[in-house]
């Protein structure tokens, strides 16, 4: 299976701790000292807590855990925290913030199901594989009254919700994270928070029910994800004036549409592909025709066609449960699964060669003709669609006949266009359901549940396009934190600082998007002729972009880009051909000509997008091309979501995977760390602790450390005590800054006062 392993590139974001570095706690003057707690890598690599037994010259003898005892140099130990800040439940609390530190704390708090803490203003959701009681409604009225604030999901719902209120601007929620990680779950959670304070006419819950569809037909089985969702989706919901959910809109990317026709071993093709074929009454299993998922050639090729704990059947009546809830009818349910039947038994269209030159022509057998009467056409027309191609050639029309493997390709794009439409048909129709129409007058929140990041063994266009997405959202992420952080609480409470530069992705965003030398207006430009190659692209790529420091060009077909989390190779095999997405116009009008409804509809759709008018009967091959691409379609969906997600307040989820075998109770240090890296919060953090960022207010401050003093200050303000206090510790007045309300201070310090203190109770 190919493993993630983005590594971070750049020297300028360190990410482990240097000696003397500020941003990490002042491990300088840090010298092991007898008792101390401290991390010491052990020989794989993790990082375990430890306490100094003794140092002699440059090593020390740790105890490792009972019994065990490890003798190590001493430099190569990182600080631990002092015992009271084990498992805070922000990290931007701990006074060391090393990466053992760091993954430490998470540790302790998922060894206690405490599977939620703030990295300072984003939430790290690390995903338990297993129910963990925190949900329901005894929850969302303990948040919703206040009377819980540990970090949660439903937090983060409830602040989007006031702020939308109070400051009457909309608001997202971002999730993004690994596959596998947690994020339609968690967007599942932030969705039930939001429902639970209905709206009245049960529009609530028909939002709820739209999960089902949408994971039936976009969902799948993969190696990473038993319920891995193969698009990006961006769900809007609306409220009333009086703040209620009075609607709500769906908008979905880049469905995976290659898995219909194909995949891997031990994955699956959509579960309602299997759904259908288990749980389809007698009567309709004999309309459509249906066999077992083992007889289908598209579904056989994986040996794959059970997920553990998942009955296909039982899925079966929920989706068409949920469909009858968001009102789809029930003549439109079965024209659907007429479809989904229809996609299969193209699978099983098969063709026989009529010439020594490799021509074919379909064989008319149970196959074939189930596929002309599900999609209502005749044996011939599908014959003519899929082994002939018309087109014009100076001007005039000429037929050419298709080989075996064109056919074959004919066929299967066929197959994924009518699927993808079938999506595409099916998210209108919830929208059209969802609609609010002219009540809409109050406000929304978004929640987007996107791909993170994806570097693999592998990386195909696929790959590129998320990747790219990752790069924007990343840039939004930036934008907002990081000037967020900086600004707002040291400003509100009249701290002097410095602004700290972070990290800006926008030269490789520049490598993607920029005319007419960027990526992806030369994989465009590519793509329309017709003789270009994979590999004349990846030359081309080499020629134009070979100065970009973002960019190196590689051996063959292969180069690789220098995203935001890490370098990642990209073979070009099958780009240009994945971005043209041609379907043939023997096949649109194929599905124009049929009697059923919905290809009729997903031709006029095409052609619509394809600018090329219904009146004109064949156009030459390269028409087709005047598609727009699939990446130049995607950047647009892309503009336009940062442009939704720019008028809004955002509010960020990073889900981590604990392990690969997505199971429960297992915490891997090595890939949690990387994928803290990945998903820039071990920056935030960073940027966060370059100022001041331990925040105590003046009142906890004097109650903490107060009883240390010693003159008598029972009678004093909390200010006075706390400024007594920093005095007679000697805190360096660089150390720390006075706020109107709190106390700031930089790494390490608190953890010397702890260490008094803990010595004096
Ligand atoms: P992603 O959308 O990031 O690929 P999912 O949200 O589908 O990942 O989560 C993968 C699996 O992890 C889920 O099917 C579920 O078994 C488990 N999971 C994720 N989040 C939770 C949670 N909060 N509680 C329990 N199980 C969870
Ligand atoms: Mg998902």
């Amino acid at each position: 299976a190919a493993a993630a392993t983005p590594r971070r590139l750049s020297p300028t974001a360190a990410t482990s701790p240097t000696q003397g570095d500020a941003r990490w706690g002042d491990t300088s003057s840090y010298g092991a000292k007898k008792k101390h707690r401290v991390f010491c890598q052990l020989p794989n690599g993790d990082w375990a807590l430890c306490t100094v037994l003794k140092t002699s010259g440059d090593e020390s003898v740790l105890k490792v855990s009972e019994g065990k005892v490890l003798r190590l140099k001493t430099e190569s130990l990182q600080p631990a925290n002092p015992e009271i800040l084990d498992g805070v439940d922000d990290l931007m609390q701990l006074s060391y913030l090393s990466e053992p530190s760091v993954l430490y704390n998470l540790q302790y708090r998922y060894s206690q199901d405490m599977i939620y803490t703030k990295a300072g203003p984003v939430l790290v959701a690390v995903n338990p594989f297993k129910k963990v009681s925190l949900y329901g409604t005894e929850y969302i009225d303990a948040y919703r009254n206040k009377t819980m604030d540990s970090p949660h999901v439903y937090a983060i719902a409830d602040a989007a919700l006031r702020e939308m209120k109070r400051d009457e601007v909309n608001q997202s929620i971002i999730i993004s994270g690994e596959s596998g990680a947690g994020k339609t779950e968690t967007a599942k959670i932030a969705m039930q928070y939001l429902a639970s304070l209905g709206g009245g006419s049960g529009i609530e819950y028909e939002i709820l029910q739209t999960n089902p569809i949408l994971e039936a037909f976009g969902n799948a089985k993969t190696l990473r994800n038993d319920n891995s969702s193969r698009f990006g989706k961006l769900i809007e919901i609306h409220f009333s004036t009086t703040g209620r959910i009075c609607g709500a809109m769906i908008q979905t990317f880049l469905l995976e549409k290659s898995r219909v026709v194909q995949s891997a071993v031990g994955e699956r093709s959509y579960h309602i592909f299997y759904q259908l074929c288990a749980g389809a009454p007698a009567s309709l299993r004999e309309k459509l025709n249906l066999k077992k998922v083992d007889e289908f050639k598209y579904l056989k090729q994986s040996c794959c066609y059970s997920i553990a704990g998942v009955d296909d059947s039982q899925m079966f009546r929920t989706v068409t449960e949920a469909m009858n809830i968001v009102h789809i009818s029930k003549e439109d349910q079965e024209n659907v699964l007429a479809m989904v039947s229809a996609v299969l038994w193209l699978g099983d269209v098969s063709f026989t060669v009529i010439d020594n030159e490799n021509h074919v022509e379909i064989i008319v057998d149970e196959a074939s003709k189930t596929v002309a009467e599900l999609l209502g056409c005749s044996i011939e027309d599908l014959n003519l669609a899929l082994s002939k191609r018309h087109m014009k050639v100076n001007n005039e029309n000429i037929v050419q006949k298709l080989t075996l493997a064109q056919a074959t390709d004919a066929r299967d794009a066929l197959a994924k266009s009518v699927y993808a439409s079938l999506f595409e048909w099916l998210v209108e129709q919830i929208n059209k359901s969802l609609s609010v129409g002219k009540r809409r007058t109050g406000r929304s929140i978004s929640i987007l549940d996107i791909y993170g990041f994806e570097s693999f063994d592998k990386n195909s266009f696929e790959q590129f396009c998320i990747n790219y997405a990752n790069e924007r959202l990343q840039q939004h992420f930036n934008r907002h934190l990081f000037k967020l952080e900086q600004e707002q609480e040291y400003v509100e409470d009249g701290i002097d600082w410095a602004k700290v530069d972070f990290e800006d992705n926008q030269d490789c965003l520049n490598l993607f998007e920029k005319k007419p030398l960027g990526l992806l207006s030369l994989l465009d430009e590519e793509s329309t002729f017709p003789n270009a190659t994979d590999l004349t692209f990846a030359n081309k790529l080499k020629q134009h972009l070979n100065s970009n420091s973002c960019f190196r060009g590689e051996r063959g077909k292969a180069f690789a880009v220098r995203h935001y989390a890490g370098e990642v190779a990209y073979d070009s095999s099958g780009f240009l051909e994945k971005n043209r997405d041609l379907l043939h116009m023997d096949s649109i009008q194929l599905l124009a000509k049929c009697k059923s409804s919905l290809p009729q509809m997903f031709a006029s759709k095409m052609l619509a997008q394809s600018d090329i008018s219904i009146s004109v009967p064949y156009r030459s091959s390269a028409a087709d091309s005047q598609k727009l691409s699939v990446a130049m379609k995607f950047k647009g969906q892309l503009f336009q979501l940062m442009q939704r997600l720019e008028s809004t307040t955002p509010h960020f989820i990073r889900c981590i995977k604990p392990n690969n075998l997505q199971l429960p109770a297992i915490y891997e240090q090595g890939l949690v760390l990387q994928q803290l890296k990945c998903c820039g919060v071990l920056e935030v953090v960073r940027i966060s602790r370059s100022g001041y960022p331990t925040r105590m207010t003046h009142q906890k401050f004097a109650r903490r450390y107060g009883f240390l003093l010693l003159e008598d200050v029972a009678s004093q303000d909390p200010l006075s005590v706390s400024v007594a206090i920093l005095h007679q510790f000697n805190i360096l007045p660089e150390m720390y800054q006075v706020g109107y309300t709190k106390l700031f201070f930089r790494t390490g310090q608190i953890g010397k006062l702890e260490d008094t203190r803990n010595r004096t109770l």
